[in-house]
């Protein structure tokens, strides 16, 4: 049978204690042992089901992470406090100095940060290049190469990258395949698809609401547990981990996912097509022109559109932003980095969310200086906020 994420988050949805129909939010950061011998037991990982302290695990995150990991179809997950806890924490758990680590150089500018400026000091090697060019990685791939990294619909060019055939070229050669998959859940099921690690950050479309940070890391329970041993676990040593009241929310919100994923790409869809009428050209996957059209076609769950991600160009940055202040006065939305909001969220990548990544490597991208990235909100008349854009372009173009 065809695997259905949201069914698979309903299917794993408990009862809280009590029968309450959530689960009571676990407000401790330790956990008390009958007697010094559990507790020793506990440091040894012999006890089933007990809790010890919450940097480790605790109730709360433990609930979000096994709801999480039934999303993803995968063995086990963590939850983290950010979305470059979960990307950072990985990358830290999987590489030590010497090794090499393949990125795809159009992502998240904070990732590209991290991979271009932090981990060198470590001695690691990074090499930058397009993911969805598969011979480019092929030809990347060295000896010490440990991972390729990239996002499944990529920030803020959305591009799409092509993860069975990153899977295969990595599993001939003992890589892991790392996919962030932040702009598309549910709409991809990356681990299905080959890879062996799923990040996100939950603060965008997975929670929905913009009142947190957070972030989270799928994969089999031999990483999940290698991340949190108490000797050498990254994300226990550096202590990432996600509070149990945030937890508690995200969970709550995990199960209207579903339909928010819908109508965010009902309403994406429908602007990108009307944007594209008035000669305001924009870049959306679920386009037929879109390059990755059929990458994303043929690998993604076919229930929860293309996302809610549109990118479009207005030239300058000059220009973008006095679309974008139009844009605000008008009530469209707000001039905000961020996705996944319930209102419309629009910024000017290239001077906000993509600066960290150099003027030259921008270009590389294809990213120009007046690409407008929006998050497309869950507005419920799609067709009057396009009249309002439309007036708005109007004074701009
Ligand atoms: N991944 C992607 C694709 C993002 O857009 C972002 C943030 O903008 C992050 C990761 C980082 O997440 P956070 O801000 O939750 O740390």
């Amino acid at each position: 049978m065809k695997f259905d994420p949201a069914s698979a988050l309903e299917q794993a949805h408990q009862l809280g204690s009590f029968n309450g129909v959530n689960q009571a939010v676990n407000d401790s950061a330790t956990f008390a042992f009958d007697s010094g011998e559990d507790m020793t037991a506990c440091f040894n990982g012999e006890l089933e089901g007990a809790f010890l302290y919450s940097r480790h695990w605790n109730p709360s995150t433990y609930t979000l992470a096994k709801a999480l990991a039934a999303m993803e179809n995968t063995e086990a997950a963590w939850v983290t406090g950010s979305g470059m806890a979960a990307i950072t924490n990985t990358f830290l758990q999987i590489c030590k100095a010497g090794d090499h680590i393949i990125a795809s150089r159009t992502i998240y500018g904070g990732s590209y940060a991290f991979l271009k400026n932090y981990v060198p000091r470590f001695n690691i090697e990074v090499t930058f290049l397009d993911t969805t060019n598969i011979e480019e990685v092929k030809a990347a791939i060295k000896p010490n190469t440990r991972l390729v990294y990239t996002e499944t619909v990529n920030n803020p060019m959305l591009q799409v990258a092509n993860i069975p055939e990153l899977a295969k070229v990595c599993k001939q050669k003992n890589i892991k395949l790392v996919v962030d998959n932040t702009f598309t859940p549910l709409i991809f099921s990356p681990a299905n698809l080959g890879a062996d690690i799923v990040v996100y950050s939950m603060t965008k479309f997975v929670n929905g609401k913009n009142d947190t940070t957070a972030g989270a890391i799928c994969a089999s329970e031999e990483f999940i547990n290698s991340l949190l041993d108490l000797n050498d676990g990254t994300s226990m040593l550096l202590g990432g981990v996600l509070d149990s009241f945030r937890a508690s929310n995200i969970q709550k919100n995990l199960y209207t996912l579903p339909i928010r994923m819908k109508q965010h790409s009902i309403n994406a869809a429908y602007l990108a097509k009307r944007f594209n009428d008035i000669g305001l050209k924009s870049i959306y996957p679920g386009l037929k022109e879109h390059k990755g059209y059929d990458v994303m076609t043929s690998t993604m769950n076919s229930d929860y559109g293309f996302g809610g991600m549109i990118a479009i160009d207005l030239v300058t940055a000059k220009k973008a932003s006095k679309f974008m202040s139009l844009m605000q006065e008008n009530n469209v939305g707000y001039l905000a980095v961020s996705l996944g909001y319930f209102r419309t969220l629009f910024s000017n990548s290239g001077k906000s969310t993509s600066s960290e990544v150099p003027e030259e490597d921008q270009k590389k991208m294809g990213l120009s200086e007046g690409l407008v990235r929006f998050s497309v909100g869950l507005d419920h008349d799609i067709e009057a906020t396009f009249k309002t854009i439309e007036k708005c372009y109007n004074q701009v173009k």
